[in-house]
């Protein structure tokens, strides 16, 4: 019999979590998170579990003996993780290690989004350039913009102090205002909006946030208003999106999350003013791969009776005993 602690690994998950899952652990792979897949005798052997799908409440208590569960993502939205805190099973998720690639991402979407490099490839791939003369001037820019971010964590401030060097001015918006950096705060997301032409979003999902960026917060960005997306598609309203981009109530907007990935509204495709990305903030080899390592690395600690690495504010503090 295989001594090591049962990790079960339910859905699709990067092939580096897989391969170190299985090397270090006896591995249990399932197709979706589904309890009803694994029989009585391996449910009860579970201690872990590895994941980048959805948690649920019941899933979790499917698995009497559950300890950890490392979730792929800084983002754990899709993890039930007050329940899972109520039943002192930890939940990790992987911080930091993604902040600096997520940055950069939401920096060429919001060129993109303003300059239209991705549309002006296009007309070149097309022969346009030849045929037709030089592609359109734009009428966005980054030349004078203020920008809000929505969420000034880890991605928000690292996107922040790249902007720094575009000579953009910075707002923000976050319930509690940060004392260590200078950027005006904005106690409500209307107020941040009221000051600024373009809204970066890169808040978690979830409750909290959820269509946060509604009708009148599109309206108040104005018709110059840029709006780029990062965070999670559940704090868009999406509807209300489509119809200010097509009235052009608002100029633009970049989106990288959606609200039911992964379809895309085709009404959001269909629209010029709209520059969208399937969910790669994240998504080079290296940086997924570390993310990988923290998502094993806190399986690892675990087991080994150490503090988990990267512990969610709601299980800040567990250990194995309790
Ligand atoms: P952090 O927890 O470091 O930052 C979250 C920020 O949002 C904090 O400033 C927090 O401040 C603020 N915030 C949270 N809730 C609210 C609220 N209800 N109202 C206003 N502000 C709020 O997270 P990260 O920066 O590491 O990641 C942010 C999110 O980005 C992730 O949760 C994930 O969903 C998303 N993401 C998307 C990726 C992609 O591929 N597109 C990749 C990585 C992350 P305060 O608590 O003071 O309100």
């Amino acid at each position: 019999a295989d001594h090591r602690p049962t990790i079960l690994v339910p859905g699709r998950i990067n092939p580096r979590v897989r391969e170190r899952v299985e090397a270090e652990f006896d591995a249990v792979f399932i197709d979706k998170p589904d309890a009803r897949l694994v029989d009585a005798d391996a449910r009860s052997r579970v201690v872990g579990v590895a994941s980048m799908t959805k948690i649920s409440s019941d899933f979790i208590d499917a698995f009497p003996n559950l300890e950890i569960i490392a979730n792929f993502g800084v983002g754990y939205d899709a993890v039930d993780a007050a329940h899972a805190a109520s039943r002192k099973v930890m939940v990790t998720n992987t911080p930091d290690v993604l902040s600096d690639e997520v940055a950069d991402t939401t920096v060429g979407l919001l060129l993109n989004t303003l300059r239209e490099f991705p549309k002006a490839e296009a007309y070149l791939r097309a022969g346009r350039w030849a045929n037709e003369g030089a592609y359109p001037l734009t009428p966005l820019t980054m030349r004078g913009r203020t920008i809000g971010i929505f969420g000034l964590g880890r991605i928000g401030l690292a996107i922040a102090r790249r902007l720094e060097a575009f000579g953009v001015a910075i707002h923000y918006h976050t319930r509690n205002k940060r004392d260590d950096v200078e950027y005006p705060w904005h106690e409500t997301l209307i107020g941040l909006v009221g000051a600024v032409d373009t809204l970066i979003v890169v808040v978690p999902g979830g409750a909290a946030t959820n269509k946060a960026v509604n009708a009148s917060i599109l309206d108040a960005l104005g018709a110059n208003g840029v709006l780029i997306s990062v965070g999670r598609g559940s704090t868009i309203d999406e509807e209300a999106l489509i119809s200010a981009l097509g009235e052009r109530r608002i100029a633009a907007a970049g989106l990288d999350v959606f609200a039911d990935e992964p379809n895309v509204p085709q009404a959001l495709i269909d629209l010029p003013n709209a520059c969208l990305l399937p969910h790669v903030a994240s998504a080079s080899v290296s940086t997924r791969n570390a993310m990988a390592d923290l998502v094993v690395g806190n399986l690892l600690a675990w087991f080994d009776g150490r503090p988990a690495l990267s512990p969610v504010a709601e299980c800040e503090g567990f250990n194995r005993t309790g």
